[in-house]
């Protein structure tokens, strides 16, 4: 194919748009065409378990970029669109309509989407996931004063939706098959407190609870328990985790390892195609070990990253991973990735916020997660990070001490 070509990116979310936005912004001037499977501008998913949940009719998606920046950054928008095949050999994507586009270079950004339950469920019931913008407003308009919510998962988006529930007037229960919330995502001195908030707040928090069916009684779901309980429902929102979306890649023949395998410039097994977001799974020099990460900075990271690789600026990948999630008037920032075991060192910052680190064998500052208000949390974290990625091992002891000026241990 010649390289008159333009690059296609398959995916029209955070990561596709960072990529489309940063190939222009670097100086590509010929055709992007970015391919998108839902019918809408291409739109924020952070908002969809809190804002949209809770704001009033006449909500909208909070847009990434608007049809007029899309249209001046010469971007050619294929909304609703969906890609079938890969042929790698010929350089072209296939639409479902059998239309043809040949590409220069390819992105992936596809993304991941929910898991389901996979348990017996009966007729009737109302059994939801939540990762589009019409799951959310699907939620929304029946979640209201007096609802009754049951959340299955203890993850980001079950807490998210449960918070949601309770601030418009819901009750509800979050139900979490493992011995505490956020089992892969924080230690559990953080998921305590964040338990014991969502607890004073009127969530219910059933944890080590297998769900084995959803019966459906008198206009009710009704969440039946392993162990016999059963929780009846208005709603069931399932929030168990996301599934990378592979199956273009695999069936094109990429190499896959819990995710669209690329190299630490976001290349994959062809020098062709490039993968970014939450589909793929990259080596990370930090933590010596290949990850897949499935947060919103990382897809827009990981989109400008690939673009560079496109344009052949390829350099090795090295963000430290963030993710955030807002409980109420608190927020949770983690940074960097730790593992069971680590040495743990706790600052108190006051007014119930708390910061934990996170310290390797040999000292380095591999993570730190902080609870507690925005203005509290998120400057430590800055810092954390800087400290992450410069791998420092800090002084413990100053570390620890609330009084200590983090930036004088920068150096
Ligand atoms: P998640 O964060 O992986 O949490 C899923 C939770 O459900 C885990 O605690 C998991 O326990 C539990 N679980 C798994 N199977 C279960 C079952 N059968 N019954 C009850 N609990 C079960 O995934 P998520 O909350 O569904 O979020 C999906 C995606 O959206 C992720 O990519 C997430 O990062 C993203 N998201 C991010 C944010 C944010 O960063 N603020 C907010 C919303 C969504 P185990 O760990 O023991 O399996």
């Amino acid at each position: 194919m010649s390289d008159n070509a333009p690059i296609v990116i398959v995916g029209a979310g955070e990561a596709g748009i960072a990529a489309a936005k940063a190939v222009r912004e670097k100086g590509w001037t010929g055709r992007v065409v970015l391919i998108g499977n839902e019918n809408l501008l291409p739109y924020e998913r952070p908002p969809l378990s809190k804002a949209t949940l809770v704001e009033g009719a006449g909500f909208a998606p909070k847009l990434i970029l608007t049809a007029e920046r899309i249209a001046q950054l010469g971007i050619e928008l294929l909304d609703a669109t969906e890609v079938v095949s890969i042929r790698r050999a010929e350089k072209v994507v296939i639409l479902s309509d059998g239309a043809r586009i040949p590409y220069h270079r390819l992105l992936l950004t596809t993304g991941a989407r929910a898991r389901s339950l996979g348990v017996p469920t009966a007729e009737g019931a109302r059994v939801v996931t939540l990762r589009t913008y019409g799951d959310a407003v699907g939620i929304r308009k029946i979640v209201g004063q007096g609802c009754r919510v049951a959340v299955i998962g203890g993850g980001f988006i079950g807490l998210e939706v449960a918070a949601s529930a309770v601030i418009r007037g819901a009750y509800a229960t979050v139900i979490e098959a493992g011995p505490r919330l956020l089992t892969r995502a924080v230690p559990a001195a953080v998921a305590e407190l964040i338990k014991s908030k969502h607890e004073r707040m009127g969530v219910r928090v059933e944890t080590g609870a297998i769900v084995e069916r959803i019966d459906f009684n008198a206009g009710r779901s009704n969440v039946i328990l392993a162990s016999g309980q059963s929780h009846a429902a208005d709603l069931v929102v399932v929030g168990i985790g996301a599934i990378p979306n592979i199956e273009l890649a695999q069936a094109a023949g990429l190499a896959i390892d819990n995710g669209i395998l690329v190299d630490e410039t976001l290349a994959t097994s062809d020098p062709n195609v490039f993968a970014a977001g939450d589909c793929c799974s990259f080596p990370h020099g930090l933590y010596g070990r290949r990850i897949r990460v499935e947060a919103w900075r990382n897809a827009q990271r990981q989109g400008a990253a690939a673009a560079a690789s496109i344009l052949g600026e390829a350099r090795p990948y090295l963000d430290v991973p963030w993710f955030w999630t807002d409980q109420y008037d608190e927020t949770l920032q983690i940074v960097g990735l730790c593992d069971p075991g680590q040495v743990e060192l706790v600052r108190d910052l006051g007014s119930r916020a708390r910061l934990f680190y996170y310290l390797a064998d040999d000292g380095r500052l591999v993570a730190a997660c902080g609870f507690g208000s925005l203005g509290a949390v998120a400057k430590e974290i800055r810092i954390a990070e800087m400290m992450i990625s410069r791998r420092l091992s800090p002084d413990v002891r100053a570390l620890a001490d609330p009084t200590t000026n983090l930036k004088s241990l920068l150096s």
